[in-house]
């Protein structure tokens, strides 16, 4: 993986030894002769047309994507948003039901409760705790089970292989959001789904300067939705945002040791706290999911939450007292941000649902960045210790 970074899907004999990726800024591409615009209209001939149904860059990381996901084809859109609902959007149909994981990210919810308000696409939400508990929410009009792990902002996981299990015997397609991972940690489709997405915009592109999104999975799948939610909806990608996520790329692997490392670090000087409650992190040995972690992921990832002890008062002062460490939404960059899930990313979502979700009042969301683990962690210290 860290060889198919850098040089998977690019060959530079075909660019003049350019060593990087040329950007491709045009919008259209010129034919010979109207003859061969004809064929490259109809498919007889390979070519590219207009940069909203393809472009040279952005291609290579679609390539890539397919690559490092152990897919067969990719696709690259303007947002990660983009992405989801592209690949939603291609796959159901007025009628249909869409099985999800309890808890997905904010403006996935929204687009759910859009797609059932206005195209009759209902979902439920499940914790996929047993193969037996997602059977029995499975039914005739299951278009497809959509999944989040781990699950923002509580970081618990969904077992990857029970989920495919079940969908394989039925014949459905599991898609996977696996944003918060990264191919690096995870690769979904190795364990039996079928579709991933990202947001580009977190780890893929790991510097906080680019907004992007990529889909991979089977070859016809992708492109039914190249040719229709990608290109008639429209939310492509520009060549030069493609061009930063491809320089993204190349140190993904290096860069998620790193925020692994340093997260494992903050998780455990967060428990040793005494104004902290409760630490939720993958990668803990003491939590209730490190054994699928072992199974299907490489390290426990980046991100991690805690709850104060107090309120919401108490979690405000915390983030107020920082003094390097950012507030902001958003995660996977080099600067460690925190952010807070009930009045910030999950705001939207009913204070009832949000407490069965288990984002308390006091619980704050850290995504680790590459800094040096100590000078992180004195920041949240002299922050705590001003709690008591
Ligand atoms: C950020 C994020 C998205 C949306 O991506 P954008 O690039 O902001 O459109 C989707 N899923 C998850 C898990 C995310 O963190």
């Amino acid at each position: 993986m860290e060889t198919a970074v850098i040089h998977g899907s690019y060959d530079t004999k075909e660019h003049l030894g350019s060593l990087t990726v040329p950007i491709f800024q045009t919008s259209t591409f010129t034919f010979d002769s109207a003859e061969q615009g004809e064929k490259c209209f109809s498919g007889e001939e390979e070519g590219y047309i207009y940069s909203r149904l393809g472009n040279p860059t952005v291609q290579v990381l679609a390539d890539k994507i397919a690559e490092l996901e152990e897919a067969e084809a990719g696709l690259a859109f303007g947002s990660g948003m983009a992405a989801v609902s592209a690949v939603l959007m291609s796959l159901t149909k007025s009628g249909d039901h869409i099985l999800c994981s309890q808890g997905v990210y904010g403006c996935t919810f929204g687009l759910l409760t859009f797609m059932r308000e206005k195209y009759h696409i209902t979902h439920d939400f499940i914790a996929m705790e047993t193969e037996e508990e997602i059977e029995r929410h499975l039914r005739k009009e299951t278009a497809c089970i959509y999944v989040e792990t781990p699950i923002n902002p509580t970081m618990k996981l969904i077992d990857l292989e029970r989920v495919a299990n079940v969908a394989k015997n039925r014949g459905i397609p599991v898609i996977v959001d696996n944003t918060f991972s990264s191919p690096y940690l995870q690769k979904p489709l190795a364990l039996g789904c079928d579709i991933v997405i990202h947001s580009a915009t977190k780890y893929i592109g790991g510097h906080g300067d680019v907004i992007g999104g990529l889909a991979a999975g089977g070859r016809e799948t992708m492109k039914r939705i190249a040719k229709t939610t990608l290109k008639d909806v429209g939310g492509v990608m520009s060549p030069f945002d493609a061009w930063l996520l491809l320089r993204g790329l190349k140190t993904l692997p290096i860069r998620m040791d790193r925020h692994c490392e340093n997260a494992i670090y903050m998780m455990e000087k967060l428990k040793a706290h005494p104004a902290v409650k409760q630490v939720f992190y993958p990668g803990d040995q003491e939590g209730n999911d490190y054994t699928t972690m072992k199974k299907q992921m490489r390290k426990g990832g980046g991100l991690l939450s805690f709850e104060v002890h107090g309120s919401k008062a108490q979690a405000q002062q915390l983030l107020n007292q920082l003094s390097f460490i950012k507030i902001a939404v958003s995660l996977g960059d080099a600067e460690t941000l925190i952010q807070h899930p009930a009045t910030m990313t999950h705001s939207a979502v009913p204070e009832q649902k949000r407490q069965e979700m288990g984002i308390s009042d006091q619980l704050v969301r850290l995504s680790v960045g590459l800094e040096a683990k100590e000078d992180i962690w004195n920041d949240l210290k002299q922050a705590l210790d001003q709690l008591q």
